[in-house]
C-alpha cells in the first residue's frame, strides 16, 4: 500500500470483537490468564506488552518500511534504549548539529559509564568515516539536522560504514534520528540505516498533545535486545498516548503537505526581508544539501531557521511582538512555533561548542504549522518591523 493508505490503515484494523473502526484504548495494567500461564492473546502485564501499544508499534514499523517497531514514553526514552546497547569503552560517533537532548544524554549521562562520544568535524559522510575508531559501536546522525537543517547523504554514510569493522569485528550500528523529516518524507532503513529513531511528540503526533518516542528496525537481533530493554527499564507510553499517536498519524501525509507549503512561503518571505541575515531552508536550490534532499526525501518539513540582524536584542524584540506564532519549544504541531535554540532546545550545549556548530545568539528556528501562510507572514511582518 502507498504511504497515505498505510497512515490510515496500518496497525488500525477494525476491532475484531466489536467492529470499532478505531483501536480501543485498553486501560488495563494486567491481563487475566486461563489457569496457570495460559495467556489468552499473548498479553500478561502492560509494561511488557498491551494491545494499544502493539497496534501503534505495527503502525510505526509500517510507516518506516521496517519489520519491527517499538514505542516509548518519549523520544529520549527511545534514545536511552539504544545507548544501552553499548558497553563501557564503546564510542558513539555523531555529527556537530544534533538535538540538544541527545547531546546531553551522550555527554552528561552515558559518559559516566565510560561511553565516549566522538563528534565528527563536519556533517559530511567523509567526516563521519574519518571519525571511526576501533571502539566505534554506534553512529548517530540527523538529517535534516536540528536546528540548522543540514542535509547528510544517508546512503553515502551507510556505504562508508559498509566495509568498516570495529575491534570486536562488527559494523557500528547506524542510527538516523528521523524526527524532522517524519516517515512521510524520508525512510532511512531503505537508505541503509540499521535503526530509525523518532520523537513522536513532533510530526507523528502532530497536535502538541502527547510526548512519545519510537524505534524501527529490520534487524531481529537489535529488536530483541531493544525490546528486552523496553520491558526491563519500563519507559513505555500509556494506552492513551498510543491512541493519541495513532489518531494523529492518520493525517500525517495531509499535514506534511501544508507544513511544506507554509515553509516555502515563509522562507521566501524571510529571504527578502532586510532584517534577516541568512535563511536556512533545504527547499531552496542554493541550500548546499538541496540535491541530496531531492534524492533521499519526498518533500520538505515545515522547518525554517534564520539569522536575524540585531543579535539577541533583535530576537527579544521579535519574540515579544509575535502574536500568532507562539514562542515555544518543540515542533511539528498544527500550530506554528518560534524557538530560540541558543537558550531553549540547545541550551545544553556549552557556549563555545554551540557557537562552533553555528547556533548563534541571533538564530531563530520556526516550525510552521498548518495555518494559512498569509496570516503567518503578516505576523512575521509585524514582529520584524
Ligand atoms: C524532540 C526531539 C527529540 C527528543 O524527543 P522527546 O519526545 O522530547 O523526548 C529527539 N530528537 C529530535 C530531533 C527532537 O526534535
Amino acid at each position: 500500500m502507498k504511504f497515505a493508505t498505510l497512515a490510515v490503515h496500518a496497525g488500525q484494523d477494525p476491532d475484531p470483537r466489536t467492529g470499532a473502526v478505531n483501536v480501543p484504548v485498553h486501560f488495563s495494567s494486567t491481563f487475566a490468564q486461563d489457569g496457570l500461564g495460559g495467556l489468552r492473546q499473548g498479553f500478561e502485564y502492560a509494561r511488557t506488552g498491551n494491545p494499544s501499544r502493539q497496534a501503534l508499534e505495527h503502525t510505526l514499523a509500517a510507516l518506516e518500511g521496517g519489520t519491527y517497531g517499538l514505542a516509548f514514553a518519549s523520544g529520549q526514552a527511545a534514545s536511552t534504549a539504544v545507548l544501552d546497547l553499548l558497553v563501557p569503552g564503546d564510542e558513539i560517533v555523531t555529527v556537530p548539529d544534533i538535538y540538544g537532548g541527545s547531546y546531553r544524554l551522550f555527554h552528561r549521562v552515558f559518559k559516566k559509564y565510560d561511553i565516549r562520544t566522538v563528534v565528527a568535524a563536519a556533517s559530511t559522510p567523509e567526516a563521519v568515516r574519518a571519525a571511526l575508531s576501533p571502539a566505534a559501536s554506534l553512529v548517530w546522525i540527523e538529517s535534516p539536522s536540528n536546528p540548522l537543517l543540514n542535509i547528510l547523504d544517508l546512503e553515502q554514510v551507510a556505504e562508508g560504514l559498509g566495509p568498516f569493522r570495529n575491534a570486536t569485528g562488527e559494523r557500528p550500528v547506524l542510527l538516523v534520528d528521523n524526527t524532522f523529516a517524519s516517515p512521510a518524507l524520508q525512510n532511512p532503513l531503505a537508505l541503509g540505516a540499521d535503526l530509525v529513531a523518532h520523537s513522536c511528540t513532533k510530526y507523528l503526533g502532530g497536535h502538541s498533545d502527547v510526548v512519545g518516542g519510537a524505534l524501527v528496525t529490520n534487524r531481529k537481533d537489535l529488536w530483541e535486545r531493544l525490546k528486552f530493554y523496553q520491558n526491563a527499564a519500563g519507559g513505555v507510553p500509556s494506552p492513551m498516548d498510543c491512541y493519541l499517536l495513532q489518531r494523529g498519524i492518520r493525517t500525517l501525509p495531509l499535514r506534511m503537505k501544508q507544513h511544506e507549503r507554509n515553509a516555502f512561503r515563509v522562507a521566501k518571505y524571510l529571504r527578502g526581508h532586510s532584517s534577516v541575515e541568512q535563511v536556512f531552508f533545504p527547499g531552496f536550490q542554493e541550500h548546499p544539501g538541496h540535491r541530496t534532499a531531492l534524492k533521499q526525501m519526498r518533500g520538505f518539513p515545515g522547518m525554517v531557521s534564520f539569522r536575524l540582524r540585531g543579535g539577541l536584542d533583535g530576537v527579544r524584540h521579535v519574540f515579544s511582538r509575535l502574536r500568532l506564532i507562539l514562542p515555544a519549544e518543540s515542533l511539528g504541531g498544527v500550530e506554528s512555533l518560534a524557538c530560540h535554540p541558543a537558550t531553549m532546545t540547545h541550551a545544553a550545549f556549552p557556549p563555545d561548542e554551540r557557537l562552533r556548530v553555528g547556533i548563534t545568539d541571533n538564530l531563530v528556528r520556526l516550525s510552521l504549522g498548518i495555518e494559512d501562510a498569509e496570516d503567518l507572514i503578516e505576523d512575521l511582518k509585524y514582529a520584524l518591523g
